[in-house]
């Protein structure tokens, strides 16, 4: 302990910060490829052609929802409430007046 040197003691920092930061920059980094994959036309094909089910709001949908939060706006058509910045509803796919 006494005769640690400079080198030795910033290389067990910098392994620290690794090992502290590595999992949080990973999973990020995961977050945004899945984010990239995602493709919303393909599945409004699919949809269309009767393949698959409608989705359920995905998961970056309420991530979206749980940063930008709601606005009060809700679909003139179905009710569903409308998250902050949205065109088009969720419940019904209606264009929603207000949205970006
Ligand atoms: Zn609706």
């Amino acid at each position: 302990m006494d005769t640690m040197g400079a080198a030795a003691l910033g290389w067990r920092l910098a392994v620290a910060v690794v090992a502290i930061a590595g999992p949080t920059v990973l999973y990020l980094g995961l977050w945004r490829f899945l984010e990239r994959l995602r493709d919303d036309a393909l599945i409004e094909r699919l949809v269309a052609r009767g393949a698959v089910d409608r989705p359920r709001p995905a998961a970056a949908d309420v991530l979206a929802a749980a940063m930008s939060g709601v606005d009060g706006r809700r679909c003139p058509a179905c009710g569903t409430v409308a998250v902050a910045g949205e065109a088009e509803c969720r419940g019904c796919r209606r264009p929603i007046e207000g949205g970006e």
